[in-house]
């Protein structure tokens, strides 16, 4: 007989937008003549650059050629998008990695799950609360988030760091050691960031505890403030204790072509039982070579379109559109009197309930009321509840009806 993993019997029946989805669909066969705004799920609407376009239907001919078809690519990625990426991205900002560094992904979603493989199963996690539910849910798959508490909806083997308006969205740094942190900046789902001081307690913190920090930086490119850092490792040291996610994703449209990458520098180590010290890249690079072949040619040529001058110009105009509509959002809502968070370095805006109204009465309310659809804020977490997340993906005209109807509906 086959025996399952009995770790995934553990997770929470369903997924937090499947529930979402349901509810949208009870609400559609009761109100089939409404129409709903969906500003829930952190989807972009703009179509693809032109340059990443121009450069797919390259790339497409490419593989018509027997000179320039492309099979097996390298499992880290094309030197073309890795030099890109090293160029625009680091160097930039007088930081440097070499080719080898980089791992070329088909989106961070993956990465993130993933990175757990080469870490031992009973590390220690820290996460801030809320958070993205990935870094939670790929834990609890392979046993290491331990088992959940129902009372408090938290797992046993995780520290929770919240992050509410009373800390000001600031995670505190946990009074024990941690072995591996997650953080989120600029963070889903609440839009807020840390400071380059604030940023640099953390490496201290990984540093002195011998402490591993997965950073997403999903979603960088919507940083419009100059004290935010883009990436961990514009502060000192952070080479020796974090590995950076990144997506395309959110910067360029790419949440249906699929593309991303991850930073894991040579000099970053994690030790054995025996006290050895291991190079994470050459893990990471081991397991990538075994279970991931590659993101195709044609995605990797449009990624590389992204840093070309048309196309920063095009990715540059799509994240203002969006930027704009959270910026719609926020004056909007806090005109009615809501305490609004987030929307200024990130496309998500972090609504506080009014007093007593939970996270999933604001989302019933807000559809059957206003017909807009947002997310609980209590689906990333417990100290999500009491607060509501929308974000600022949509068209236009959708996102300013949206906010047309809220303020009537308030
Ligand atoms: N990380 C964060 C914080 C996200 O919010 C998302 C997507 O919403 C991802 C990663 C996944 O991005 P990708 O589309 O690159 O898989």
């Amino acid at each position: 007989m086959a025996l399952v993993n009995e770790h995934f019997l553990k997770l929470p029946g369903s997924y937090l937008f499947s529930d979402i989805a349901k509810k949208i669909n009870t609400f559609k066969v009761t109100h089939p003549k409404k129409d709903i705004i969906r500003l829930g799920i952190g989807d972009v609407t703009r179509p693809l650059p032109n340059a990443c376009i121009e450069a797919m239907h390259k790339a497409v001919n490419d593989m018509a050629h027997a000179d320039t078809f492309r099979g097996y690519g390298p499992e880290q990625g094309y030197d073309f998008l890795i030099e890109a990426i090293i160029k625009n991205d680091y160097a930039s900002r007088g930081i440097h990695f070499s080719n080898s560094e980089i791992f070329i992904n088909d989106g961070a979603k993956s990465d993130t799950g993933n990175i757990g493989d080469i870490l031992r199963h009973d590390n220690s996690i820290g996460v801030t609360d809320p958070i993205y539910p990935v870094y939670i849910d790929s834990n609890v798959m392979c046993g290491r988030a331990g088992e959940l508490e129902t009372l408090t909806g938290k797992w046993s083997n995780v520290t929770y760091m919240p992050c509410t308006s009373e800390n000001n969205f600031i995670p505190q740094i946990p009074n024990k050691r941690v072995d591996i942190v997650y953080l989120c900046y600029p963070n889903n789902p609440t839009g807020t960031t840390l400071t380059k001081a604030e940023l640099k307690k953390w490496v201290d913190y990984a540093l002195a505890n011998d402490t591993l920090i997965l950073f997403d930086a999903a979603y960088e490119a919507y940083i419009q403030e100059e004290d935010v850092p883009h990436s961990i490792y514009e502060i000192k040291g952070a080479k020796r204790c974090a590995i950076e996610f990144r997506s395309f994703s959110k910067t360029a449209g790419f949440t249906g072509i699929r593309c991303g990458y991850t930073v894991v520098p040579k000099e970053l180590t994690a030790g054995t039982l025996t006290g050895e010290r291991v190079s994470l890249n050459k893990l990471w690079n081991r397991r990538q070579c075994t279970k991931f072949n590659g993101t195709s040619y044609i995605t990797q040529r449009a990624a590389e379109a992204i840093y070309s001058p048309e196309g920063k110009i095009e990715i540059k105009e799509n994240i203002d559109y969006y930027m704009e509509n959270a910026r719609i959002m926020k004056e909007t809502l806090e005109s009615i009197g809501l305490r609004v968070y987030g929307g200024v370095n990130a496309p998500y805006i972090w609504i506080k309930t009014p007093i007593g109204v939970s996270s999933w009465k604001f989302f019933d309310k807000m559809l059957y009321e206003a017909n807009v659809v947002g997310t609980p804020g209590v689906g990333f977490g417990p100290s999500g509840e009491g607060y509501f997340r929308l974000t600022a993906f949509g068209e236009r005209d959708k996102c300013e009806e949206a906010m047309k109807r809220i303020k009537n509906w308030f």
